[in-house]
């Protein structure tokens, strides 16, 4: 496989018509991850976007890469989101993973044999993720001893091995963190009752537990006192990743729309002659074209100074415009906009999903307001109008 975008972007194409999309309402009915499906990803080197060929990855940037999602995200907007987590899981181990670690997981990662997945949250910390519980300690020999719980951990009990944020000692904040990939089979772990979701059945989630895991330091995947800075890292390109996906999701919401629409007969002629339902669907069109636009410039930014805010910038808008997208495409189709067959409501759901996984709206909207506020430090300030006093 090369490593040229082009065939890549067909490879993924081909992997949404012939996989993903006869098959996501069989997935979510069974509620089992198609390992078949990503088996085929991981041939076709989707598994492995970021990763240098000397590893068997397809060594594109993050700007041309991410594009892959929104291949997917025409199919399933969990599914891309699952191997997006895989492929930063995958970047991580080839760039900043230890040789031993590399020689033992990287080209099973790379071609997709084996599945990773991050985890972050905890119970009690979402956005709020320095306020984690989960403990690593070095022992005499090494290794390192964790015990704690994440929480809506993706492929939970399916993926071989977890890239997993802990704090090493009890001192607030992140200066102490650090990331350590843990193996699926190492004992102690375990995993609680599956999450009850809606619409993306297929992807196993659910707590996991570290009860006494020991692990070697050869697994130690971000150092002490770089673990929070790793996931920002891993964070930032997830966002990015999202908003391209959420832009597939757009553009099957409108072409739903349109292929109805289009021959749906109404007032002697048919729906799509309306100009308000082509006012309806022009607005989704812009927004598809301004999300676009919008993640392909994020995407280009990972990894410069402009990269976390931009980020931030793509995955406030893009998710909510593929929420009003869902829900402005299935008003348009009337009642059949509601009916299963034409997956609107996963659509709906999905969107919905977006907006909150790898960091909400709101947390987006907090790191935008930061940056304002130091933008504002710059600015010279405004002369208050004579008479004019503050109490
Ligand atoms: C399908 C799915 C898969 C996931 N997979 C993974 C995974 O594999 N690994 C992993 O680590 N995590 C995963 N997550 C967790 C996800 O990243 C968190 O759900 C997310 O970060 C939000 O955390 P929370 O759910 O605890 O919400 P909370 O942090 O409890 O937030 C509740 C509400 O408060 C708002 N809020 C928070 N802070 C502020 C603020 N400062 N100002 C205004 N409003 C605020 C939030 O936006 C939200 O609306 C997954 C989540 C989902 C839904």
């Amino acid at each position: 496989m090369g490593s040229n975008i082009e065939s890549i972007l067909a490879a993924a194409r081909s992997h949404t018509d012939e996989v993903i999309k006869p098959n996501v309402n069989a997935w979510n009915k069974a509620g089992v991850w198609p390992r078949d499906a990503s088996d085929k990803a991981g041939a076709l080197g989707l598994t492995g976007l970021f990763a240098p060929e000397e590893w068997g990855g397809q060594g594109l940037s993050l700007g041309d890469g991410i594009q892959v999602y929104e291949e997917l995200g025409k199919g399933d907007g969990a599914y891309a989101f699952t191997l997006s987590m895989h492929n930063i899981c995958t970047y991580a181990t080839c760039g900043f993973g230890t040789d031993a670690f590399k020689d033992k997981w990287a080209r099973d990662l790379t071609s997709g044999k084996k599945l990773a997945n991050f985890a972050l949250t905890e119970p009690q910390s979402g956005s709020d993720a320095a306020n984690m519980y989960t403990r690593a300690v070095v022992n005499g020999d090494g290794t390192w001893t964790i015990n704690g719980a994440k929480a809506w951990v993706s492929l939970a009990g399916e993926a071989d091995i977890y890239f997993t944020v802990v704090k090493t000692s009890d001192e607030p904040g992140h200066k102490d963190m650090a990331m350590i990939a843990i193996p699926a089979d190492t004992k102690g772990i375990s995993f609680g009752p599956r999450y009850d979701t809606s619409s993306y059945e297929f992807l196993p989630l659910s707590e996991m537990y570290f009860d006494n895991v020991v692990v070697s330091e050869d697994n130690i995947i971000m150092a002490v006192g770089t673990g929070l800075q790793g996931a920002l890292m891993a964070i930032d390109i997830a966002r990015v990743s999202i908003a391209a996906g959420c832009c597939g999701l757009i553009e099957s919401a409108l072409d739903t729309a349109l292929a109805y629409s289009k021959n749906r007969k109404m007032f002697k002629g048919v729906n799509l002659d309306l100009e308000g339902i082509q006012w309806m669907l022009g607005d989704v069109a812009t927004d598809l074209v301004t999300s676009r636009l919008l993640y392909k410039a994020a995407a280009n930014a990972l990894g410069t100074p402009e990269g976390p805010l931009m980020a931030a910038h793509a995955k406030r808008f893009v998710p909510d415009a593929a929420v009003k997208a869902a829900n402005t495409c299935t008003q348009v189709m009337g009642g059949m906009g509601l009916l299963q067959s034409y997956g609107m409501d996963r659509l709906s759901r999905l969107s919905q999903m977006l907006r909150i996984v790898d960091g909400t709206t709101e947390i987006s909207r907090v790191v935008i307001g930061r940056a304002l506020q130091k933008r504002a430090e710059g600015l010279p300030d405004i002369p208050v109008p004579k008479g004019y006093k503050e109490k």
